[in-house]
């Protein structure tokens, strides 16, 4: 079988890689179709981020879905033919963490295409994989295979959501319109939004997050006035996504928080300063939010149901043979959004 393995920056390979076995519990899939995230991109643009450095060849890809092609002893649910979305997360369910239901915060987390640990946990790039049964969830006929692979990245919208409460009657802002600040929209309208406001620094982002619902859209590149009317009073928003890791995002969404505001921080920018004054002036709660653990089936749920469309975010879908196409023309964030492999 092939599989879409990144050996350095740049250096993005086709390669043959024989299929795993399947164990007890375990399924084979055959993978249709596969997302490609920021965290894909990192690694092939600059082989890594932070000090998560690639130090061997590693299978990408952490947004998939396909159908169940073997079904391993005493696995319970699933037959072959069924199709499925994929979590490609793999908490080790013993440690106090994951005790305490918070497995997105496992000691011992495995999660698919991640260079964190050695040896490195390879990716679902690939047309066979093998998971345990507990990572599918299964598509409902009407769903297609692409929907399915949007089931991940929504689900790390669905957790911020989470963290930041209840989403009914709130004005809310997200800043950094790529795919996880578009699928903030979605998934906090889903929850009761009563107004979303979004901001990018291009205006192509922001054509996608209209697109799926945003109330206002704001380049705040070459309008910024039109962020800084929501400043009058104590500001406007009881909820704020940061979904651009940029400190000027960070900064001027403050501004236009209103008093015991929640900020929920998804982008990851490294180091940046605060306006510490006003976040203990205006009583602002800042909270990370880091990947997901239940709402996959909530994501796979909301899909399935047709209770969120996600479908205008799909720009283009490559071959797995153009992987390198694919790979670069998800990193043009003037044309793309979100760029999907093919398997098949
Ligand atoms: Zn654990």
């Amino acid at each position: 079988m092939k599989a879409v393995v990144i050996h350095a920056a740049r250096d993005l390979r086709l390669e043959d890689w024989d299929m795993a076995a399947i164990g007890a519990g375990q399924v084979g899939i055959a993978i249709a179709a596969g997302g490609i995230c920021g965290s894909d991109l990192h690694y092939y643009q600059h082989g890594g981020f932070g000090a998560v450095r690639l130090r061997e060849p590693m299978v990408l890809g952490h947004e998939v879905a396909g159908t169940v092609s073997a079904v391993g002893s005493g696995v319970a649910g699933l037959k072959s033919g069924d199709r499925v979305a994929v979590s490609p997360s793999l908490p080790c369910n013993r440690c106090e963490y994951c005790l305490k239901g918070q497995q997105n915060q496992c000691f011992d987390m495995r999660f698919y295409g991640s260079a964190m640990r050695m040896p490195h946990v390879h990716g679902a790039f690939r047309q066979q994989l093998v998971a345990d049964a507990s990572q599918c969830h299964q598509l409902a006929d009407s769903t297609t295979f692409a929907e399915g692979a949007f089931a991940e990245p929504l689900a790390v919208t669905l957790h911020a959501v989470n963290r930041a409460g209840s989403m009914l009657n709130k004005r809310v802002l997200v800043t950094g319109s790529g795919p996880i600040g578009a699928l903030c929209i979605l998934a906090a309208r889903a929850h009761g939004a009563r107004e979303i406001v979004v901001t990018d620094i291009h205006d192509a982002p922001l054509a996608y997050a209209d697109a799926v619902g945003a109330d206002r859209t704001i380049n705040v590149a070459t309008s910024a006035e039109q962020l800084a009317e929501y400043a009058v009073g104590k500001g406007s928003f009881d909820v704020m996504f940061e979904c651009s890791g940029n400190a000027a995002a960070l900064t001027t969404g403050i501004n236009v928080l209103r008093p015991r505001s929640v900020l929920i921080q998804l982008g990851l920018g490294g180091e940046m300063s605060l306006p510490q004054n006003l976040v203990v002036s205006k009583e602002i709660e800042i909270r990370g939010s880091f990947r997901f653990h239940e709402e996959f089936a909530l994501a796979v749920d909301l899909i399935n149901q047709r209770r969120v469309d996600v479908n205008p975010l799909l720009t283009d879908t490559f071959g797995i043979d153009d992987a390198v196409a694919a790979f670069e023309a998800a990193g043009d964030r003037s044309r793309t959004m979100k760029v999907q492999l093919a398997f098949s």
